[in-house]
């Protein structure tokens, strides 16, 4: 392929498209005709109902995972704090449309110009609550591409993405969004490629009747030779062969060229994953990030609404081990209200256990759920980012002090196993000193603690690498110290379903992977191929 004629963002979801260009028309609407005062509140506050109702019906088509994005929509659009400034702006005598518009785009811009990426990714949701609520004050219809069409855009509401038919085809390109914003995990779980932060004038370039769309390498190809289609169909053909190939393995237990058992494991970060996927194709789930409870929502959920979705977890799994996380918010992971704003180095700062254990309020109520649902199956608490062994012995206080407070109160729960994630060098390095009953290595922090190399830098992405021999040292350490002691380690990082990662790995000693759903019949085919030796 002639690399020249490809513009490079950034990959969000996998997958090769070939179709036309659609450039998403810009929302250039009119102005309304302003009313009195009540009039345009009654108009604004119609506009909003008629908006939530469209939502509400987009969530009975969507998945389980798509409709929790749009019930973050729901909530935000009925939460008083968001709307009130446009109310205000009409009481002033503004217009509907231009109030809603005014306190939406201030909004945006604050999103926008956020330094952590999860609240960056948000302003996608805010700039489609926008849009929606404004098509319902202009009464303006929205245009969806054709299929297998290729979508040009700076960025993409998530309604707007699943309103649209994907089932022929087709693919995304951005100039703007974020490989983490709701719209690129839709895109993922629905299988249509792509590309994000493009460079923005792409949206001015001429482009050929038919372009290529690369969610691999996050690139697009907008005016394509015959070589660069001819190469480009190769690999499609390919990549479709490939995946029916992985397929066989989906469903049989992992091993290697040998015959050697390897235990592959998912990791979720909530329940509604869950519910299209047959637990028959793993051997359990290492990791659930429970953030997915903590963020977007208004208040922090009580210990019934936490039960409720351990209960729920652990019902799919039947019996197979369920890995719970502890929270693990903080670094990229922030929750209003709750992580600290400004740290110089959110990274470094008081992120996962440490700050679990600086809310022993908010953790007792985590720990209490997680000890009533060990009751209905075998459930292992997992504590995030530790680094001494006296966070272990703090959390297991903790922990032991809820069950005997559920003892005493006659309510049924069970001691679960405490385990950690080895995400911290100086938890690797001195692994020995570690209280827990098993270990679970976060080779995402891992590497880029050891590394130096920020996981969501894109100009040091190339030193971010797992295969860096001082990582793999650290987790041969680590393998080796589980297998002296009899404790289990698993590994939970994204390197674990990296199908170029994976042999390096088994040749560590690991015997235990946890990832993506999507990542395990690829896995399994890998580790079929793998002729080492056993450990
Ligand atoms: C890791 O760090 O490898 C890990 C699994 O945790 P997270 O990606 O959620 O930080
Ligand atoms: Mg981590």
């Amino acid at each position: 392929m002639s690399a020249d004629s490809w513009h490079i963002g950034r990959a969000a979801a996998p997958g090769l498209a070939c179709g036309p260009l659609f450039r998403l028309p810009a929302t250039d609407v009119p102005q309304r005709q302003r009313g009195s005062a009540a009039e345009e509140t009654a108009a604004l506050r119609a506009a909003i109902a008629a908006a939530i109702a469209e939502i509400e019906m987009l969530q009975l088509s969507a998945g389980a995972e798509a409709a929790e994005i749009l019930e973050f929509q729901i909530a935000m659009l009925g939460d008083d704090a968001l709307t009130e400034g446009a109310f205000a702006d009409i009481d002033g005598g503004m217009a509907a449309d231009c109030a809603w518009r005014t306190a939406m785009d201030a909004q945006i811009a604050d999103y926008s110009a956020a330094s952590d990426e999860y609240f960056r990714a948000r302003a996608g949701d805010l700039t489609d609550m926008r849009d929606r609520v404004l098509g319902h004050l202009l009464g303006i219809a929205d245009t969806a591409p054709p299929h297998g069409a290729i979508v040009l855009a700076p960025d993409l509401a998530p309604s707007r993405f699943l309103a649209w038919d994907w089932s022929g085809g087709g693919g995304v390109a951005l100039m703007g969004g974020s490989p983490t914003s709701h719209v690129a995990m839709l895109a993922r779980a629905r299988g249509v490629p792509m590309v994000v932060g493009l460079p923005p004038e792409i949206g001015r370039r001429p482009n050929a009747p038919a372009i290529l769309l690369d969610g691999e390498g996050g690139r697009i190809n907008l005016a394509p030779t015959p070589d660069d289609i001819r190469s480009f169909e190769s690999r499609r053909k390919q990549a479709v062969a490939d995946a029916q190939h992985w397929q066989q393995f989906l469903h049989r237990p992992a091993k290697t060229a040998a015959g050697h058992r390897v235990l592959t494991q998912i990791n979720v970060a909530g329940p509604g994953e869950l519910d299209h996927l047959d637990p028959d194709i793993c051997d359990g789930i290492g990791l659930v990030r429970t953030e997915f409870l903590f963020h977007d929502q208004p208040t922090l959920p009580n210990e019934e609404q936490q039960l409720a979705v351990y209960r729920r977890i652990l019902a799919w799994a039947d019996g197979r081990p369920v890995t719970i996380r502890t929270l693990d918010a903080g670094g990229d992971k922030p929750i209003v209200g709750l992580t600290q704003d400004g740290e110089s180095n959110p990274f470094l700062g008081l992120r996962g256990i440490r700050l679990s254990l600086a809310h022993p309020e908010i953790f007792r109520v985590q720990l209490r759920a997680l000890a009533r649902a060990a009751a209905n199956g075998p459930l292992k608490i997992m504590l995030p980012m530790v680094t001494v062994p006296e966070e272990v012995l703090a959390a297991a206080d903790l922990l032991r002090g809820e069950i005997v407070a559920l003892g005493n109160a006659g309510i049924d729960c069970r001691p679960p196993e405490l385990g950690i994630m080895v995400e911290v060098p100086a938890a690797a390095l001195a692994i020995e000193r570690f209280p827990a009953s098993f270990f679970s290595i976060g080779s995402n922090d891992l590497t880029q603690y050891v590394t130096a190399a920020a996981r969501d830098i894109a100009a040091v992405a190339s030193l971010n690498d797992t295969a860096n021999p001082a990582v793999l040292g650290l987790i041969e350490r680590v393998a080796a110290f589980g297998k002296s002691a009899g404790k289990e380690v698993s590994l939970c990082g994204d390197a674990g379903g990296d199908p170029r990662l994976i042999p390096q790995l088994l040749a560590t000693g690991l015997r235990n992977f946890s990832m993506a759903p999507s990542m395990l019949a690829r896995a399994k085919a890998t580790i079929a191929d793998w002729s080492g030796a056993p450990s």
